[in-house]
């Protein structure tokens, strides 16, 4: 009997549910293990960012296969096709073991591949993995779902919390099936073909570099999380998103590091452990509410109108928008693939309400540069900062960029690190360059920075009057 693992956002070993149990099935069942990738061709045609990121974290972790003896086999085609081909390799595969995605458009694909394993008599066990609760896990007491955070939050934390697994190493090796590659095309493929396209070479990638980061963090910076989480200068967040969106690092593993540091930690762990479940929060949303990608989760905001202009989006995804605040997160993003959350929520306000342009831009640009990309989560923080979903900030307050470059990065050091036109400018108009004279402007040479592109008083006014309309 074969039993397949089927990964998908999930290239780690330790603490895998469906690796684990797949491993103890084949261990109690008297078979064997084997692993794959189904490469969907829908994911090759353009190789954005987080792509890069994603099949760079794909090829350490076949590497890290090899280092155990085992090949993960990658199928490439469509679903039904890659699950026919793995049927006709493995004539005896019994059961399929995955981690479950129930949110956007992977969900479908689960869909579609529930009804294939049905109609070919393969088992299917699919498990929640990729959060601490899945989206049917907190709900109210007579069934409903929360549509806001904080009481969703305290039932969160009253729920039981999932167990870890782990990996008995010894049997992944002996119950393991070895055979040769099933699709030598498609892993020809994506050696020579996709991965030639991926051209980042990121520093840190995979399980380990997950682990390690995980380490330093709850050792030297978690204490001081509360504190330092909002200043983009310091490295007072973890950075773990790329890798808890790669499956390389177990969310339960990051709440259970982050839980032994409550007695010494105190705030910085309890603050930190509410972003995790923010993370929850908003893929719960998303998989009930699917069509958010697209729609604004308060209906009397879906009538909105927002307005268009090109050259204005152009200049927010440039970061050449004349606030520095706001033009050095989107240089950021565009440099390293990440962005501050702080700065998250000041260039999304200001794409919305300073120039007013539809939120669904900012959530597709984001979603082209990001390597922690995330749907849930970005739907989530767009809508949030455009102050049209369930738990949003209220539209009348309206993020001033210049007063959040003053308490965020009082000296302007983020600012000049990534605007360099900025580079020389003093303190003191560091955040509003466009109030030097003209001998200082030439001395510190910024004038090719813009001036700034609206005057942010006058558009917050616009903006809360056309909210108030509604
Ligand atoms: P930490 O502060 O160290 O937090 C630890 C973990 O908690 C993060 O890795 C992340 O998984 C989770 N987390 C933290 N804050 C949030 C939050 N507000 N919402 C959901 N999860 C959170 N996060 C993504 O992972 N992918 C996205 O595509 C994404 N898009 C966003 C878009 C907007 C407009 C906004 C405002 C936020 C977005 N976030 C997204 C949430 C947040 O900005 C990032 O998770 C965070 O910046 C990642 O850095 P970190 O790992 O250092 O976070």
């Amino acid at each position: 009997k074969t039993y397949a693992v089927w990964f998908r956002s999930d290239f780690r070993f330790e603490d895998n549910t469906a690796l684990y149990h797949a491993i103890e099935t084949a261990k109690h069942d008297d078979g064997k293990w084997i692993a794959f990738f189904h490469l969907d061709p829908i994911f090759t045609s353009s190789i954005d960012l987080h792509h890069d990121y994603f099949f760079r974290t794909l090829e350490d972790f076949r590497k890290r296969c090899v280092e155990r003896g085992i090949h993960l086999h990658i199928i490439y085609g469509k679903l039904e096709e890659a699950l026919h081909q793995l049927r006709q390799a493995f004539p005896d595969l019994k059961a399929v073991f995955y981690n479950r995605d129930e949110a956007g458009d992977a969900h479908s694909r689960d869909k579609q591949a529930e009804s294939w394993m049905e109609d070919n008599g393969v088992e299917l066990f699919s498990y929640e993995d990729a959060h601490i609760h899945g989206p049917q896990e907190v709900k109210k007491k007579d069934g409903t779902l929360y549509k806001v955070f904080t009481p969703y939050f305290r039932a969160w934390g009253r729920q039981e919390k999932p167990t870890s697994y782990k990996l008995d190493k010894d049997a992944l090796r002996s119950y393991y099936q070895m055979t040769d590659s099933i699709d030598h095309e498609g892993e020809n493929y994506f050696e020579k073909s996709i991965l030639s396209r991926c051209l980042h070479d990121w520093q840190a990638i995979g399980e380990g570099a997950a682990l390690e980061r995980l380490e330093s963090f709850a050792d030297t910076r978690l204490n001081y999380y509360k504190e330092n989480r909002d200043f983009p200068k310091t490295a007072g967040t973890s950075r773990l998103s790329p890798f808890l969106k790669t499956g390389v690092l177990s969310p339960r593993l990051v709440y259970r590091t982050a839980v032994t540091r409550l007695e010494t930690g105190g705030a910085g762990a309890e603050t930190f452990i509410q972003e995790l479940a923010w993370r929850d929060f908003y893929y719960m949303i998303h998989a009930h509410f699917p069509e958010s990608k697209n729609k604004e989760l308060t209906e009397k905001y879906q009538s909105m109108e927002w307005e268009t202009n090109e050259e204005r989006l152009d200049m927010w995804k440039k970061g050449k928008t004349g606030f520095p605040i706001v033009d050095a997160g989107m240089r950021q993003l565009n440099e390293l693939g990440w962005m501050h959350n702080r700065l998250r929520m000041v260039t999304a306000s200001f794409l919305t309400k300073d120039y007013m342009l539809d939120w669904r831009l900012g959530e597709r640009y984001f979603q082209g540069k990001l390597i922690d990309y995330d749907a849930s989560s970005n739907i989530g923080g767009w809508q949030w900062a455009a102050s049209v979903g369930t738990d949003a900030v209220p539209y009348f307050r309206v993020f001033n960029p210049t007063t959040q470059g003053k308490r965020f990065d009082p000296d302007g050091s983020f600012i000049r690190k990534y605007v360099a036109e900025l580079a020389k400018v003093p303190d003191q108009f560091i955040h509003e360059p466009a109030k030097m004279t003209g001998d200082l402007k030439e001395e510190t040479k910024s004038e090719s920075y813009p001036e700034p592109t609206v005057d942010h008083g006058l558009q917050r006014k616009k903006v809360i009057a056309k909210f108030k309309m509604i």
